[in-house]
């Protein structure tokens, strides 16, 4: 008699694509600075815990409900929250938001993307882009940056228009480098998405255009966001998240604005009550002190711009100067080193944790507090013997 057939060794009807991946994610160690997720050093005041306290203790009187499935006072508090951030104005139900912006995008894919579409990026770029597209069988198709991680508009439009895609994702600022992107280039996109020809049930589409802004509240003066352009482009939605300039990584709340007839798409696919009652309740406490929480971003832009011109000013022991991406995020990209998991190793030794990412060469330190980056100078200093 034949065997029955498994998959893989483990026994499990795993999908093929799957086999041998590791869980997406940073080691999460403990040590004593930690400079490698991108997160704010300052945690929430006494204030803000208190009304986020409230307004969880109201929820949990209500928890053997289901929560409102279109968190409709969360929506409007977001809308509002924009009007004052950024001078746009928005209506509710163009607003949309999951648990982090990372569930936002894979709502985009499952919407827009699936077999038989493809979703374009521009690399060296946020690893998680090409997750969403595996996890909804989306074709996957990177475009490159330039030597300084700009985005040329000539080459982006001739990969959109060649691959036709049915999603392009541009990170800005983008992760790892922190270059923003101007805003020309995400017209120059949004100009080559609307010429795309996405087969629908009706005839055609153009392409979505998604500019994500997980780090936009960092951007420098002068640097546009592209909520501004969203009167223009029916088919640009914007995502920004509370984990960053909010200081709320631990609460997973991230969102989206675009047009009505986008965010309704994302409503089809979204699981029932994905955003639970307690989060709602969470990010509504939180949009309450917004100002407050907000209140250390221009510190944290300082201390990312010293350190940008602190690693500009060093040189490695054969006399190259460090390569230091300009930063509009709350991160630096920096290198290159023969070397770069022994940095990385010499700095955790020396308690700071940073990140191993971007291209071959090169180290991610996340902004954070003046003590924390005194440490990180001390430390690469002395490992890098700069
Ligand atoms: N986009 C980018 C570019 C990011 O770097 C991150 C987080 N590292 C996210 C989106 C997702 O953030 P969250 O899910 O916490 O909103």
């Amino acid at each position: 008699m034949t065997p029955p057939t498994v998959a893989g060794t483990s026994g499990l009807p795993l999908r093929p694509e799957l086999a041998g991946i590791e869980p997406y994610g940073a080691p999460q160690l403990d040590v004593p600075v930690l400079l490698n997720v991108n997160e704010n050093p300052h945690a929430p005041g006494p204030a803000v815990v208190a009304t986020i306290t409230e307004h969880v203790r109201a929820a949990a009187a209500g928890l053997n409900r289901y929560p409102d499935r279109d968190f409709h006072a969360l929506r409007t508090d977001l809308a509002a929250y924009l009007r004052v951030e950024s001078g746009v104005h928005r209506e509710p139900e163009q607003l949309w938001a999951a648990n982090g912006s990372n569930e936002i995008m894979l709502h985009v894919l499952q919407a827009f993307g699936g077999p038989g579409r493809t979703a374009v990026s521009f690399a060296p770029t946020y690893s998680m882009y090409p997750e969403y597209a595996r996890d909804t069988h989306t074709d996957w198709v990177v475009g490159r940056r330039a030597e300084d991680f700009a985005l040329d508009p000539d080459h982006a439009r001739d990969v959109v228009l060649r691959e036709q895609p049915s999603v392009i994702l541009l990170a800005s600022p983008n992760n790892p480098t922190g270059t923003a992107l101007p805003a020309p280039t995400v017209e120059a996109v949004c100009e080559a998405a609307l010429a795309v020809r996405v087969p629908t049930r009706d005839g055609d589409a153009p392409a979505v255009v998604v500019v994500d802004e997980a780090y936009g509240e960092f951007r420098r003066e002068g640097t546009p966001s592209a909520l501004e352009l969203l009167d223009r482009y029916p088919n640009l939605a914007v995502t920004r998240t509370m984990s960053k300039a909010f200081a709320l990584a631990g609460a997973r709340v991230g969102y989206l604005t675009a047009s009505r007839e986008l965010v309704d798409a994302l409503r089809v696919v979204r699981l029932p009550y994905h955003l639970s009652a307690v989060t709602q309740a969470v990010a509504r406490g939180a949009l309450a002190h917004a100002g407050e929480l907000l209140a250390q971003v221009d510190t944290l832009r300082a201390e990312r711009d010293a350190t940008v011109a602190w690693l500009r000013s060093l040189r490695h022991p054969d006399g190259r100067a460090l390569e230091v991406a300009d930063s509009d995020a709350n991160f630096v990209l920096f290198g290159t080193f023969a070397d770069r998991h022994a940095v990385w190793t010499g700095l955790l030794e020396r308690g700071v944790l940073i990140r191993e990412t971007g291209p071959d060469g090169w180290l991610r330190v996340s902004i954070g507090t003046h003590d924390e980056m005194r440490a990180f100078r001390d430390a690469l200093v002395e490992v890098a013997g700069l």
